[in-house]
């Protein structure tokens, strides 16, 4: 991005029109060729510079972003000790999309549509990198940043929520798992806020003696009904909510960890998953039904390819 928000600088380009106003008045221009890597007059080295700089950061959205996506995704699953070769196939899809957004957003004049695109897609994990001064880095930088963070994130989660799962969750109190949930909520700020402001209320209600909430390791997890005999759950970013019985944790907490690598395009991608798992059941010859598009089956890759490592925990 540096090279194109020195152009954007309105005080930059005072400067430059100071410069080549001085160039116009005197035979002599006051800036050395070589002084900058940029001829004053052609510009010729400023458009290498730019196609360079263009050129690196489709590199890193084009191929640098679906490849972490898939690491990421492996890890996770390497972590869990299961394995799906679909969700693979969707991680990079993810990545794909994901590198797409950063690379319209960060190119030369994305206008405002394609700023708040990229926005939606790496918002916080953006807004991080900005305070940390990569803004100043070359774009194609910052993009390889934001992916390693993703990977990093997912890999120290995975590693903590093993440890976490081997202690069992805690239900005395919520302590430190509030602060790290909130820093898991950064990847996912949109889904974990929903989350979050559940487990408030679930945190209310287990006052009056209904329901109870916990944690374990950074996720936060709140069971509304622990004695219902059905069972339901879901991951809303950092948290788990289990609505009746117990919350199967290792299946949410490897969902908790699929937000920290594909963000808050969790929820779509896994409503777009629930149309891959009738297709795949149906080009099976399975029969098309509910639990194949909202889960999976556990012996084959045919169902919701977000759902179908997790049911296997
Ligand atoms: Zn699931």
């Amino acid at each position: 991005m540096g090279a194109y928000l020195a152009l954007d600088d309105p005080d930059a380009s005072a400067d430059t029109g100071a410069a080549l106003a001085a160039v116009d008045e005197d035979p002599a221009p006051r800036v050395a060729p070589g002084a900058s890597g940029v001829h004053p007059q052609t510009g010729a080295g400023r458009c290498v510079i730019e196609s360079l700089a263009a050129e690196s950061l489709a590199w890193v959205c084009a191929v640098g972003w679906p490849l972490a996506m898939v690491a990421a995704a492996a890890l996770n699953m390497a972590l869990s000790r299961t394995f799906s070769s679909t969700e693979l196939i969707f991680a990079a899809a993810a990545g794909a999309a994901a590198g797409g957004a950063l690379y319209v957003g960060l190119g030369p004049d994305p206008g405002p549509a394609a700023r708040g695109v990229m926005s939606l897609a790496h918002g916080v994990p953006l807004a991080l990198g900005s305070t940390a001064g990569l803004l100043d880095a070359p774009a194609a930088g910052l993009a390889a940043v934001l992916a390693l963070l993703r990977v990093a994130a997912t890999a120290l989660a995975g590693w903590l929520d093993r440890r976490a799962l081997a202690r069992g969750p805690r239900w005395a109190g919520v302590g430190w798992g509030l602060p790290l949930a909130a820093l898991r909520a950064t990847m996912s700020p949109v889904t974990s806020t929903v989350g979050l402001a559940l487990f408030g209320a679930a945190w209310l209600r287990s006052l009056s003696g209904r329901g109870r909430v916990g944690r374990v390791g950074s996720v936060l997890v709140a069971e509304w009904n622990p004695d219902a005999r059905c069972g339901s759950a879901v991951s809303l970013g950092s948290t788990v909510h289990g609505w009746a019985a117990r919350a199967p944790l290792p299946h949410e907490l490897y969902h908790a960890r699929q937000y920290l690598y594909l963000g808050d395009s969790l929820v779509p991608l896994w409503l777009i998953g629930c149309g891959w798992g009738l297709a795949s059941a149906k080009a099976t010859g399975r029969r098309p039904c509910r639990r194949l598009a909202i889960g999976a089956d556990r012996c084959a890759e045919v169902g919701n390819p977000l759902e179908v490592a997790a049911y296997r925990l």
